[in-house]
Protein backbone atom coordinates (compact mmCIF):
# COMPACT_ATOMS: atom_id res chain seq x y z
CA UNK A 1 0.00 0.00 0.00
CA UNK A 2 1.07 3.49 -0.99
CA UNK A 3 2.14 5.47 1.88
CA UNK A 4 -0.36 8.11 2.64
CA UNK A 5 0.40 11.78 1.38
CA UNK A 6 1.91 14.04 3.52
CA UNK A 7 1.33 17.75 3.55
CA UNK A 8 4.83 18.67 5.77
CA UNK A 9 4.90 22.14 5.25
CA UNK A 10 1.00 22.56 7.02
CA UNK A 11 2.91 19.84 9.65
CA UNK A 12 5.52 21.13 10.89
CA UNK A 13 3.54 24.47 10.91
CA UNK A 14 1.18 22.93 12.89
CA UNK A 15 3.49 20.99 14.73
CA UNK A 16 5.90 24.73 15.95
CA UNK A 17 2.72 26.67 16.80
CA UNK A 18 2.59 23.72 19.25
CA UNK A 19 -0.58 21.44 18.15
CA UNK A 20 -0.25 18.31 19.98
CA UNK A 21 -1.24 15.85 16.80
CA UNK A 22 0.80 17.86 14.43
CA UNK A 23 3.83 17.15 17.00
CA UNK A 24 2.68 12.95 17.56
CA UNK A 25 2.16 12.35 13.96
CA UNK A 26 5.73 14.20 12.86
CA UNK A 27 6.84 11.22 15.40
CA UNK A 28 5.10 8.50 13.82
CA UNK A 29 6.40 9.47 10.38
CA UNK A 30 10.27 9.16 12.18
CA UNK A 31 8.64 6.06 13.81
CA UNK A 32 7.76 4.86 10.37
CA UNK A 33 10.97 5.85 8.68
CA UNK A 34 8.08 7.39 6.18
CA UNK A 35 9.44 8.63 3.19
CA UNK A 36 8.43 12.39 3.81
CA UNK A 37 11.05 12.15 6.50
CA UNK A 38 13.48 13.75 4.39
CA UNK A 39 11.63 16.74 3.69
CA UNK A 40 10.18 17.08 7.25
CA UNK A 41 14.17 16.64 8.78
CA UNK A 42 14.59 19.61 6.34
CA UNK A 43 11.81 21.97 7.63
CA UNK A 44 12.37 21.11 10.86
CA UNK A 45 17.00 21.78 11.21
CA UNK A 46 16.41 25.52 11.06
CA UNK A 47 14.25 25.32 13.84
CA UNK A 48 16.34 23.21 16.23
CA UNK A 49 19.10 23.60 18.22
CA UNK A 50 17.25 25.16 21.27
CA UNK A 51 16.05 22.85 23.06
CA UNK A 52 17.59 21.65 26.40
CA UNK A 53 18.29 17.91 25.26
CA UNK A 54 18.27 16.03 29.32
CA UNK A 55 18.71 12.18 29.10
CA UNK A 56 17.24 10.11 32.45
CA UNK A 57 17.82 6.55 32.67
CA UNK A 58 18.56 3.57 35.38
CA UNK A 59 17.09 0.10 36.06
CA UNK A 60 13.54 -0.41 35.44
CA UNK A 61 11.99 0.19 38.81
CA UNK A 62 14.52 2.72 40.18
CA UNK A 63 11.72 6.02 39.66
CA UNK A 64 12.28 6.77 36.19
CA UNK A 65 8.74 7.59 35.49
CA UNK A 66 7.77 9.18 39.12
CA UNK A 67 10.96 11.21 38.84
CA UNK A 68 9.86 12.68 35.32
CA UNK A 69 6.65 13.95 36.78
CA UNK A 70 8.43 15.43 39.72
CA UNK A 71 10.83 16.78 36.97
CA UNK A 72 7.93 18.27 34.64
CA UNK A 73 6.20 19.36 37.40
CA UNK A 74 9.41 21.40 38.06
CA UNK A 75 10.50 22.97 34.96
CA UNK A 76 6.56 23.80 34.77
CA UNK A 77 6.68 25.94 37.69
CA UNK A 78 9.44 27.93 35.92
CA UNK A 79 7.38 28.32 33.15
CA UNK A 80 9.54 25.79 30.49
CA UNK A 81 7.81 23.66 28.20
CA UNK A 82 8.20 20.24 28.51
CA UNK A 83 8.36 17.42 25.80
CA UNK A 84 9.22 13.30 27.10
CA UNK A 85 10.46 11.01 25.00
CA UNK A 86 9.88 7.66 26.34
CA UNK A 87 12.28 5.49 24.77
CA UNK A 88 12.37 1.53 25.47
CA UNK A 89 15.02 -0.52 23.96
CA UNK A 90 14.18 -3.80 25.22
CA UNK A 91 10.73 -3.68 23.49
CA UNK A 92 11.67 -1.52 19.93
CA UNK A 93 8.29 -2.84 18.31
CA UNK A 94 5.58 -2.22 21.40
CA UNK A 95 5.47 1.56 22.21
CA UNK A 96 2.90 0.18 24.18
CA UNK A 97 4.46 -1.30 26.79
CA UNK A 98 5.50 2.56 28.31
CA UNK A 99 1.53 2.94 28.31
CA UNK A 100 1.53 2.59 32.07
CA UNK A 101 4.33 5.01 32.06
CA UNK A 102 2.38 7.86 30.35
CA UNK A 103 -1.18 6.90 32.38
CA UNK A 104 0.99 7.69 35.52
CA UNK A 105 2.02 11.11 34.10
CA UNK A 106 -1.70 12.10 33.41
CA UNK A 107 -1.61 14.63 35.86
CA UNK A 108 -0.01 16.73 32.97
CA UNK A 109 -2.50 15.44 30.43
CA UNK A 110 -4.47 19.00 30.17
CA UNK A 111 -1.34 21.56 30.72
CA UNK A 112 -0.27 22.40 26.71
CA UNK A 113 3.33 22.88 27.73
CA UNK A 114 3.77 19.62 28.37
CA UNK A 115 3.80 16.73 25.50
CA UNK A 116 4.71 13.13 26.58
CA UNK A 117 5.25 10.34 23.84
CA UNK A 118 6.67 6.82 24.33
CA UNK A 119 8.77 6.12 20.97
CA UNK A 120 9.02 2.67 18.82
CA UNK A 121 11.49 2.21 16.14
CA UNK A 122 8.87 0.23 13.59
CA UNK A 123 10.59 0.84 10.39
CA UNK A 124 14.05 1.98 10.96
CA UNK A 125 17.14 -0.44 10.41
CA UNK A 126 19.18 1.78 12.61
CA UNK A 127 16.27 1.26 15.28
CA UNK A 128 16.07 3.66 18.29
CA UNK A 129 19.27 5.33 17.67
CA UNK A 130 17.92 6.54 14.57
CA UNK A 131 14.82 7.09 15.68
CA UNK A 132 15.55 9.19 18.55
CA UNK A 133 17.58 12.15 17.35
CA UNK A 134 15.38 13.01 14.91
CA UNK A 135 11.73 12.67 17.26
CA UNK A 136 14.27 14.87 19.41
CA UNK A 137 14.10 17.05 16.38
CA UNK A 138 10.75 17.17 16.31
CA UNK A 139 10.01 18.32 20.23
CA UNK A 140 12.98 21.08 20.14
CA UNK A 141 11.63 22.82 16.58
CA UNK A 142 8.46 22.63 17.87
CA UNK A 143 9.74 24.84 20.81
CA UNK A 144 9.28 22.99 23.90
CA UNK A 145 12.54 24.29 26.02
CA UNK A 146 13.49 20.68 27.69
CA UNK A 147 13.25 17.98 25.94
CA UNK A 148 13.78 14.70 28.38
CA UNK A 149 14.79 11.62 27.49
CA UNK A 150 13.77 8.72 29.46
CA UNK A 151 15.30 5.42 29.07
CA UNK A 152 14.98 2.03 30.75
CA UNK A 153 18.66 0.94 31.32
CA UNK A 154 18.88 -2.30 30.07
CA UNK A 155 22.48 -3.30 29.63
CA UNK A 156 24.76 -0.79 27.20
CA UNK A 157 21.51 0.91 25.72
CA UNK A 158 21.88 3.35 28.48
CA UNK A 159 25.12 4.41 27.13
CA UNK A 160 24.73 4.81 23.68
CA UNK A 161 21.23 6.78 24.78
CA UNK A 162 23.39 8.98 27.37
CA UNK A 163 25.35 10.24 23.71
CA UNK A 164 21.81 11.54 23.05
CA UNK A 165 21.29 14.24 25.35
CA UNK A 166 23.31 17.41 26.33
CA UNK A 167 22.90 16.55 30.18
CA UNK A 168 22.35 12.97 31.15
CA UNK A 169 20.64 12.04 34.71
CA UNK A 170 21.67 8.58 35.77
CA UNK A 171 18.63 6.98 38.40
CA UNK A 172 19.50 4.67 40.93
CA UNK A 173 17.66 2.93 43.99
CA UNK A 174 19.07 1.99 47.02
CA UNK A 175 20.72 -1.65 46.93
CA UNK A 176 19.67 -1.79 42.87
CA UNK A 177 22.76 -0.16 42.09
CA UNK A 178 25.94 0.40 44.29
CA UNK A 179 29.09 2.17 42.74
CA UNK A 180 30.68 -0.80 41.81
CA UNK A 181 27.84 -1.89 39.97
CA UNK A 182 27.63 1.31 38.35
CA UNK A 183 30.86 1.31 37.55
CA UNK A 184 30.62 -1.82 35.95
CA UNK A 185 27.48 -0.76 34.47
CA UNK A 186 29.93 1.89 32.69
CA UNK A 187 27.26 4.55 33.65
CA UNK A 188 30.03 6.39 36.13
CA UNK A 189 31.32 7.85 32.91
CA UNK A 190 28.29 8.92 31.39
CA UNK A 191 26.29 10.38 34.17
CA UNK A 192 26.37 14.06 34.11
CA UNK A 193 24.35 14.13 36.94
CA UNK A 194 23.22 11.10 39.64
CA UNK A 195 20.17 10.73 41.19
CA UNK A 196 19.91 8.22 44.30
CA UNK A 197 15.85 7.95 44.27
CA UNK A 198 13.93 5.93 46.67
CA UNK A 199 16.01 8.29 49.70
CA UNK A 200 13.31 6.98 51.97
CA UNK A 201 14.77 3.35 52.21
CA UNK A 202 17.67 1.84 53.86
CA UNK A 203 20.75 2.25 52.61
CA UNK A 204 20.67 5.42 50.61
CA UNK A 205 23.24 6.44 52.19
CA UNK A 206 25.56 3.97 51.66
CA UNK A 207 24.98 4.11 47.89
CA UNK A 208 25.32 7.95 47.60
CA UNK A 209 28.68 7.64 49.28
CA UNK A 210 29.71 4.98 47.38
CA UNK A 211 28.96 6.64 44.32
CA UNK A 212 30.52 9.67 45.54
CA UNK A 213 33.52 7.37 46.11
CA UNK A 214 33.62 5.81 42.89
CA UNK A 215 33.33 9.15 41.32
CA UNK A 216 36.10 10.78 42.92
CA UNK A 217 38.32 7.73 42.06
CA UNK A 218 37.34 8.31 38.28
CA UNK A 219 39.76 10.17 36.21
CA UNK A 220 38.25 13.80 36.77
CA UNK A 221 40.71 15.77 38.36
CA UNK A 222 41.71 18.15 35.45
CA UNK A 223 41.01 21.67 36.61
CA UNK A 224 37.58 22.57 34.82
CA UNK A 225 36.84 18.97 34.32
CA UNK A 226 33.10 18.28 35.76
CA UNK A 227 32.66 16.69 39.00
CA UNK A 228 28.99 14.66 38.71
CA UNK A 229 26.97 15.87 42.16
CA UNK A 230 24.63 12.58 43.53
CA UNK A 231 21.55 13.65 44.73
CA UNK A 232 19.10 12.17 46.91
CA UNK A 233 15.46 12.13 45.72
CA UNK A 234 11.85 10.87 47.26
CA UNK A 235 10.22 11.24 43.49
CA UNK A 236 6.81 9.53 45.07
CA UNK A 237 6.87 12.34 47.32
CA UNK A 238 8.03 15.19 45.12
CA UNK A 239 11.20 15.19 47.17
CA UNK A 240 14.51 16.65 45.88
CA UNK A 241 13.15 18.00 42.51
CA UNK A 242 14.73 21.24 43.29
CA UNK A 243 17.91 20.22 43.99
CA UNK A 244 18.20 18.28 40.88
CA UNK A 245 17.10 21.07 39.35
CA UNK A 246 20.11 23.32 40.76
CA UNK A 247 22.40 20.18 39.60
CA UNK A 248 21.02 20.30 36.58
CA UNK A 249 21.25 23.98 35.87
CA UNK A 250 25.04 24.06 36.68
CA UNK A 251 26.06 20.93 34.52
CA UNK A 252 24.08 23.18 31.53
CA UNK A 253 26.33 26.69 32.42
CA UNK A 254 29.49 24.07 32.80
CA UNK A 255 28.27 22.86 28.74
CA UNK A 256 27.75 26.63 27.76
CA UNK A 257 31.35 28.12 29.59
CA UNK A 258 33.88 25.18 28.18
CA UNK A 259 32.57 25.02 24.99
CA UNK A 260 31.25 21.16 25.89
CA UNK A 261 27.52 21.94 24.63
CA UNK A 262 28.94 22.46 21.17
CA UNK A 263 31.04 19.63 20.95
CA UNK A 264 28.67 17.19 22.45
CA UNK A 265 26.03 18.41 19.84
CA UNK A 266 28.84 17.74 17.26
CA UNK A 267 29.40 14.21 18.46
CA UNK A 268 25.97 13.20 17.83
CA UNK A 269 25.10 15.20 14.74
CA UNK A 270 28.03 12.94 13.31
CA UNK A 271 26.83 9.63 15.28
CA UNK A 272 23.35 10.38 13.64
CA UNK A 273 24.74 11.50 10.07
CA UNK A 274 27.03 7.76 9.99
CA UNK A 275 23.85 6.03 11.60
CA UNK A 276 21.45 7.23 8.54
CA UNK A 277 24.58 6.21 6.26
CA UNK A 278 24.40 2.74 7.54
CA UNK A 279 20.80 2.88 7.38
CA UNK A 280 20.77 3.77 3.75
CA UNK A 281 23.94 0.99 3.12
CA UNK A 282 22.27 -1.85 4.61
CA UNK A 283 18.90 -1.25 2.88
CA UNK A 284 20.69 -1.66 -0.47
CA UNK A 285 22.20 -5.04 0.81
CA UNK A 286 18.99 -6.72 -0.11
CA UNK A 287 18.16 -4.87 -3.14
CA UNK A 288 21.83 -5.87 -5.05
CA UNK A 289 19.79 -7.04 -8.02
CA UNK A 290 20.25 -10.39 -9.57
CA UNK A 291 22.97 -10.74 -6.78
CA UNK A 292 20.72 -12.09 -4.02
CA UNK A 293 21.88 -9.95 -1.83
CA UNK A 294 24.01 -10.22 1.38
CA UNK A 295 22.17 -13.70 2.21
CA UNK A 296 23.59 -14.94 -1.43
CA UNK A 297 26.36 -13.61 -0.68
CA UNK A 298 26.74 -15.13 3.09
CA UNK A 299 26.03 -18.77 1.09
CA UNK A 300 28.56 -18.00 -1.24
CA UNK A 301 31.08 -17.35 1.19
CA UNK A 302 30.35 -20.06 3.13
CA UNK A 303 30.57 -22.85 0.21
CA UNK A 304 33.80 -21.00 -0.63
CA UNK A 305 32.48 -19.64 -3.91
CA UNK A 306 34.51 -15.75 -3.13
CA UNK A 307 36.12 -14.35 -0.73
CA UNK A 308 35.02 -11.85 2.12
CA UNK A 309 36.24 -8.93 0.08
CA UNK A 310 34.88 -9.53 -3.18
CA UNK A 311 31.88 -10.27 -1.58
CA UNK A 312 31.99 -6.97 -0.47
CA UNK A 313 33.13 -5.55 -3.73
CA UNK A 314 29.62 -6.90 -5.03
CA UNK A 315 27.82 -5.41 -2.67
CA UNK A 316 28.88 -1.75 -2.29
CA UNK A 317 29.26 -2.25 -6.25
CA UNK A 318 25.77 -2.94 -6.46
CA UNK A 319 24.90 -0.35 -3.75
CA UNK A 320 26.89 2.51 -6.06
CA UNK A 321 24.64 1.33 -9.37
CA UNK A 322 21.02 0.56 -8.14
P1 LIG B 1 10.64 3.13 36.51
O1 LIG B 1 10.38 1.71 36.13
O2 LIG B 1 12.08 3.39 36.66
O3 LIG B 1 9.95 4.11 35.63
O4 LIG B 1 10.06 3.31 38.00
P2 LIG B 1 8.65 3.92 38.46
O5 LIG B 1 8.68 5.41 38.42
O6 LIG B 1 7.57 3.23 37.74
O7 LIG B 1 8.68 3.50 39.99
C1 LIG B 1 8.72 2.15 40.38
C2 LIG B 1 8.04 1.99 41.73
O8 LIG B 1 8.78 2.68 42.72
C3 LIG B 1 6.65 2.57 41.76
O9 LIG B 1 5.84 1.74 42.54
C4 LIG B 1 6.85 3.92 42.42
O10 LIG B 1 5.70 4.34 43.10
C5 LIG B 1 7.96 3.61 43.39
N1 LIG B 1 8.77 4.80 43.73
C6 LIG B 1 9.22 5.76 42.87
N2 LIG B 1 9.93 6.68 43.55
C7 LIG B 1 9.94 6.29 44.85
C8 LIG B 1 10.53 6.83 46.04
O11 LIG B 1 11.20 7.85 46.04
N3 LIG B 1 10.34 6.12 47.18
C9 LIG B 1 9.64 4.97 47.22
N4 LIG B 1 9.51 4.34 48.38
N5 LIG B 1 9.06 4.44 46.12
C10 LIG B 1 9.21 5.09 44.95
Amino acid sequence: MAPRAVDVPALVDSARAGTPRAIARLISLVEDDHPALREVMAALVAHAGRAWVIGLTGAPGVGKSTSTAMLIRAFRERGQRVGVLAVDPSSPFSGGALLGDRIRMQDHSHDAGVYIRSLASRGHLGGLSAATPQAIRVLDAAGFDVVLVETVGVGQSEVEIAGLADTSVVLLAPGMGDGIQAAKAGILEVGDVFVVNKADHDGAEATVHDLRHMISLADRTTPGTWRPPVVRTVALQGTGGEQVLEALDKHRAHLDETGELRRRRERRAAEEIEQLALERLRSRFDMVEGRGGLGALAARLVAGDIDPYAAVDVLLEGADCE
